[in-house]
């Protein structure tokens, strides 16, 4: 491995907040410490907004949308076109933020660009399709005349967690600039330094003041002052399910709409005669990619008896030779987790799977010193009821279980409050197709990686989502649908 080559940035980090067109201090006067993972230094310090701040940008964004609701789609499209150009300028400055914040291999980090411009790139695309006239709607009566438009919901509240920063703040920011909606975005305060990166590209676009703005700070003042705010017409929210629960009660005084992407423990079911290579590398990119930070993490993996001896022993000794270490080091395969708190978790979590009777069979090396590094961990034989296969543990552990028959894959796969994603590897076509039927999850992949387009969707069944994003679903997360019924006029 050659020695880091630490990223030198373009310009001085943005700290500030976004707020109608400005970038301004918190009327809190605090700040909050931005820590790189790696090393556990302080970056910079950015602004703690607060809900004085939160009310700023909820009534910049507010008066912005009375124009804005009123641009044409093919206008909005030309701002779109220019933020994916924008992020593409700036991609290696974007990924370099992003691995120096969230800790992840630069190589991810430029995927997430690439995913980002897709994103913005796709919904300027839907978005000149709203200019096409109101679409009629066949109906029992010569007598009248029905059409349905769709309209932006109004000011849209964005809250987004840590573990892909700038991908899950496309996939809502997108959409909701193409329907027409103003928005405010909440980044997590453990990385906001990608977003507000991305808020200076949305500047430069040149995107009319306060249709975009920007709060940092935490989620109890920023994040909860923005659920409860009457002028927000709808959260789309992105994180765990536990607060995610927080943030449907907090809207409900209001009745505002709620999307809702939350936690996962998703099933990788491998039958005996699937492909053994494949079967290798698509198990260790769904349990390590980004340090198996993944609300879509298939860190469950079933695999069918006759194959187990095999499948273990390869993946043990992948997972053995993982490489870990600092995020800009070529040939660094995984870097540290995110953040403190996520650190202990994980290690809670590991020490619980030993204790539950899980059999430990490998953990890779660290790197010594400062750092959020866990080892990447494979369990065996990990008893059903263990917290380790029940709940999300967000860290690179991989627990594996065998079966007898596909019923039995099925049931196993399927017991679980969430349903995000699955993962089925198997050469006989028909029985990928059955089981894919019989899983409840929302996006599944038959001997595939994890590949997310923007044109499909994304969500889940049970615990893991309420509604869809990616994808028309994802306009129309951000649109009411009226419907307007004239009588015919006899003349
Ligand atoms: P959290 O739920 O802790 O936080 C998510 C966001 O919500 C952050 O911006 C956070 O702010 C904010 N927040 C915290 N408390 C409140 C509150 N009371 N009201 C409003 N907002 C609040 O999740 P993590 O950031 O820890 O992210 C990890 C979770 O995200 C995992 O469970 C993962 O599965 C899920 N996730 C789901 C995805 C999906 O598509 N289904 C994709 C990616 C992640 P702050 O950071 O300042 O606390």
């Amino acid at each position: 491995m050659s020695a880091p080559a630490r990223p030198r940035f373009e310009s001085p980090l943005r700290t500030r907040l976004f707020i109608d067109g400005e970038w301004c201090v918190s009327e809190t006067r605090q700040r909050l410490p931005v820590v790189d993972p790696s090393t556990e230094e302080t970056i910079v310090e950015v602004e703690a907004g607060g809900p004085a701040d939160v009310d700023r940008a909820v009534q910049a964004a507010s008066h912005a949308f009375g124009a804005w609701k009123r641009t044409t789609g093919t206008e909005r499209a030309t701002y779109l076109r220019a933020i994916a150009r924008g992020v593409e300028a700036h991609g290696e400055q974007l990924a370099a933020l992003q691995s120096r914040n969230n800790g992840k291999p630069i190589a991810e980090s430029r995927i997430d660009v690439g995913d980002v411009v897709a994103t913005f790139d796709y919904y300027a695309q839907l978005a000149e399709t709203l200019d096409a006239a109101d679409e009629a709607i066949a109906i029992p009566s010569a007598d009248h005349r029905a059409v349905i438009r769709r309209e932006p919901v109004g000011v849209v509240a964005l809250i987004v967690p840590w573990n892909f920063p700038m991908v899950t703040t496309a996939w809502k920011l997108a959409p909701a600039l193409a329907a027409g909606c103003a928005v405010v975005l909440k980044p997590s305060e453990f990385t906001p330094l990608p977003e507000l990166e991305l808020a200076a590209i949305v500047e430069r676009a040149g995107l009319p003041r306060g249709v975009f703005n920007v709060v940092t700070g935490t989620g109890s003042e920023v994040g909860a002052a923005l659920t409860a705010h009457p002028l927000v017409a709808k959260v789309s929210f992105t994180g765990s399910t536990a607060v995610g629960e927080q943030v449907m009660k907090a809207a409900a005084p209001s009745i505002k709409g709620v999307s809702l992407e939350l936690g996962g423990k998703s099933p990788i079911v491998v039958f005996a005669d699937a492909d053994l290579d494949l079967a290798v590398d698509l198990v260790m990119g769904g349990a390590f990619f980004n340090a198996g930070q993944m609300c879509s993490a298939t860190s469950r993996v079933l695999v069918e008896r006759p194959l187990a001896e095999a499948l273990i022993a390869r993946l043990a000794d992948r997972v053995a030779r993982t490489v870990v270490g600092d995020p800009f080091a070529s040939g660094t395969q995984m870097g540290p987790l995110t953040n403190r708190a996520q650190f202990e978790r994980v290690q809670r979590f590991i020490a619980s799977g030993k204790a539950d009777g899980a059999r430990l069979v490998v953990q890779g090396g660290v790197p010594e010193g400062p750092g959020y590094f866990v080892q990447p961990t494979m369990f065996v034989d990990v008893p059903a009821a263990s917290a380790v296969w029940r709940e999300e543990i967000f860290g690179p552990v991989l627990c594996l279980r065998s079966f007898d028959t596909e019923a039995d894959a099925i049931a196993a796969a399927n017991d679980t409050e969430f349903g995000l994603v699955a993962t089925v590897v198997t050469r006989d076509a028909a029985r990928g197709e059955r089981v894919a039927g019989a899983l409840q999850a929302g996006v599944v992949w038959i001997n595939a990686p994890q590949l997310i387009f923007p044109q499909t969707s994304w969500g889940g069944y049970k615990k893991s989502s309420l509604g869809r994003e990616l994808g028309p679903f994802g306009l129309a997360s951000f649109q009411e649908v009226k419907q307007i019924l004239s009588a015919v006029s006899a003349d």
